[in-house]
């Protein structure tokens, strides 16, 4: 797939509590031929996730061995977990849809974009600090340090988005998702 069809990848990224996942399904609903890629992690499943769809969840041991079988196409660590984008799911997503986007954090979206310069990134802000605050703290599941470390590392997240090929601000979601849309149909 590398070469013809890397033209079909896009990145969605932005800081923890952006609504990254949030406006992906909704662009889902309105484009059928955009499908997602599935992450691996380390981290525990929230309430309600389940294995398969919204992560594969591992153990550590496990992702350091897929990690050594050169199987992610990238990994990062982040806020004390592993998440990694496995080289498989790029393909299995571009067999089914005709576009691939990955849902995933700053360094792993910088590093994609690297691999593949013609992927389109896009970054979603969120409309305020306090918006971010109130949306990760919202996951619950998480300590106050927990929260602290992942509003300040949303704030150097925030300093890279004139890296990304567009940047929308994340405010009211039917326009943001009217925006990405117009972007990866473009
Ligand atoms: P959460 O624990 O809130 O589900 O995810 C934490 C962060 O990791 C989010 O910003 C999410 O987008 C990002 N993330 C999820 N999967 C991947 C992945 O495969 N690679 C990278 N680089 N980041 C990911």
């Amino acid at each position: 797939m590398e070469n013809q069809k890397k033209g079909c990848l896009y990145i969605i990224s932005g800081p923890s509590g952006c609504g990254k996942n949030t406006v992906f399904d909704a662009l889902a609903a309105k484009d059928p031929h955009i499908g997602q890629t599935v992450s691996t992690t380390t981290r525990k499943p929230r309430d309600g996730e389940r294995d398969g769809v919204d992560y594969y969840f591992i153990s550590e041991s496990e992702f350091l061995q897929k990690i050594d079988n050169n199987e992610f196409l990238e990994h990062v660590c982040y806020a004390n977990n592993y998440y990694g984008t496995l080289r498989s799911e790029i393909d299995r997503v571009l067999n089914e849809y005709e576009k691939a986007a990955l849902v995933i954090e700053i360094n792993g979206a910088l590093n994609i974009k690297k691999l593949y310069p013609s992927a389109v990134s896009v970054f979603l802000m969120p409309p305020s600090l306090e918006t971010l605050r109130e949306r990760i703290a919202c996951r619950g599941g998480m300590s106050d340090e927990d929260l602290e470390r992942r509003m300040q590392t949303a704030l150097q997240e925030m300093e890279q988005r004139y890296l990304y090929d567009y940047i929308v601000v994340n405010d009211i979601l039917e326009k943001t998702v009217e925006d990405v849309y117009n972007i990866i149909n473009k």
